[in-house]
Formats: C-alpha cells, sequence, structure tokens
C-alpha cells in the first residue's frame, strides 16, 4: 500500500500560533513567538506550562486547518493510507497516559482521516517500509522533514516561505499555494500512481 505521512502541530492546526496564545492567556502576557517565551520564562517554566497545556480543555478544542484536512480526505478517497505522525511524547505513557486518546479523539473529531497514528520518530512506523511504501511526508517544520527526506521519502514542508526546493525529496510550499495540486503533480513527479 502507498502511505502518506501527515504531521499534526503546524499543519492540522496553526501551532505555534495556538500555543503562544495560550501562553499570553495563563501568563497575562503578549509574547509572539516560542523562542521568545522559551528565553525568557526559562526552559524548566516553559515545560511546566507545556504539560498543562497538553491536558487543557484549550488544546483538546483546538480548531483544524480545514484546508488540510481537505486535501488529506482527498488522498484517502484515492486509496491512500493517511499514518498521521507526530512529535507529541504520545509514547511515553508514565508521563502523559491520556495523550494518545486525546490526540487520537481531536483526530476524529475533526474528521481526519487517520488509518494509524505515530510517534514521529518511532521505528516501528519505518518498518511500514518494508511492506508499504511512504510515498509522501507533510510536516511544517524543515529539521523534522529532513529525517523523512533523508530516508528518500519526497517530503514537503508547508510553512509562510515561498517554493523552494532544497534537496532531491526536500520541497517547501507556502500555505496560501494549492497544496493539493501540488501534491498530485509531486506524486506524478515521482511517478506514483
Ligand atoms: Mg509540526
Amino acid at each position: 500500500m502507498k502511505i502518506i505521512t501527515c504531521d499534526i502541530d503546524g499543519v492540522l492546526n496553526d501551532y505555534p500560533l495556538c500555543w503562544i496564545k495560550y501562553v499570553n492567556n495563563e501568563l497575562s502576557a503578549d509574547f509572539l513567538t516560542k523562542e521568545e517565551i522559551k528565553s525568557t520564562i526559562g526552559h524548566s517554566d516553559y515545560d511546566n506550562i507545556k504539560d498543562k497545556y497538553r491536558w487543557s480543555e484549550f488544546k483538546a478544542n483546538l480548531k483544524c486547518n480545514r484546508n488540510m484536512v481537505n486535501v488529506l480526505q482527498l488522498l484517502k478517497k484515492q486509496g491512500y493510507l493517511i499514518m498521521i505522525v507526530t512529535s507529541r511524547p504520545i509514547g511515553n505513557k508514565m508521563k502523559y497516559p491520556l495523550l494518545e486518546d486525546l490526540t487520537l479523539n481531536w483526530l476524529k473529531k475533526n474528521r481526519i482521516p487517520c488509518d494509524k497514528l505515530y510517534y514521529k520518530f518511532d521505528d516501528a512506523l519505518f518498518n511500514e517500509l518494508e511492506e508499504n511504501e511512504i510515498v509522501l511526508h507533510i510536516d511544517d517544520e524543515i529539521d523534522q522533514g529532513y529525517a523523512f527526506s533523508n530516508k528518500q521519502i519526497p517530503t514537503l514542508v508547508i510553512g509562510p516561505d515561498k517554493k523552494a526546493q532544497l534537496s532531491n525529496n526536500l520541497f517547501i510550499v507556502s500555505i496560501s499555494d494549492c497544496i493539493y495540486t501540488y501534491i498530485k503533480s509531486l506524486l506524478n513527479d515521482k511517478g506514483v500512481k
């Protein structure tokens, strides 16, 4: 089967804006970036408030990026397996026992196709490659995109930047571009039927 893997935060929602908004509400602050939050409150407080955010109603009810959800629904209809991947620590059941369920509920509530949910750096994900083929990965962070493109997986990084090709398999596309058309032509160029 042909698999498309898609990140959650920053692709299917408006992270980091939602996170900055949460922190500003909690601390009555007016931070503009997550880097500014980190450097002002320090790593320990940053991690503590991030934990609180992970459990919050605010996070459970985050708005999805409807445009990207529509793209995944169209791809699903065409027979691709959609695997949602995240760097949220869903595998750490001791510390975050409910995080995986919270994430699955959010995906379901927003009708986001999800054949399987994986921690992004779980080797089990790449073991899927033995029987299946990951034909595309979608992310919002270039560093994390490289983890996939370095494995020869065509990778699309969606963000504020203009279109660019960073390597043989790593492509940048702006959130305002027509992502579905771009994906179809990329799959076509890569010979994916
Ligand atoms: Mg992300």
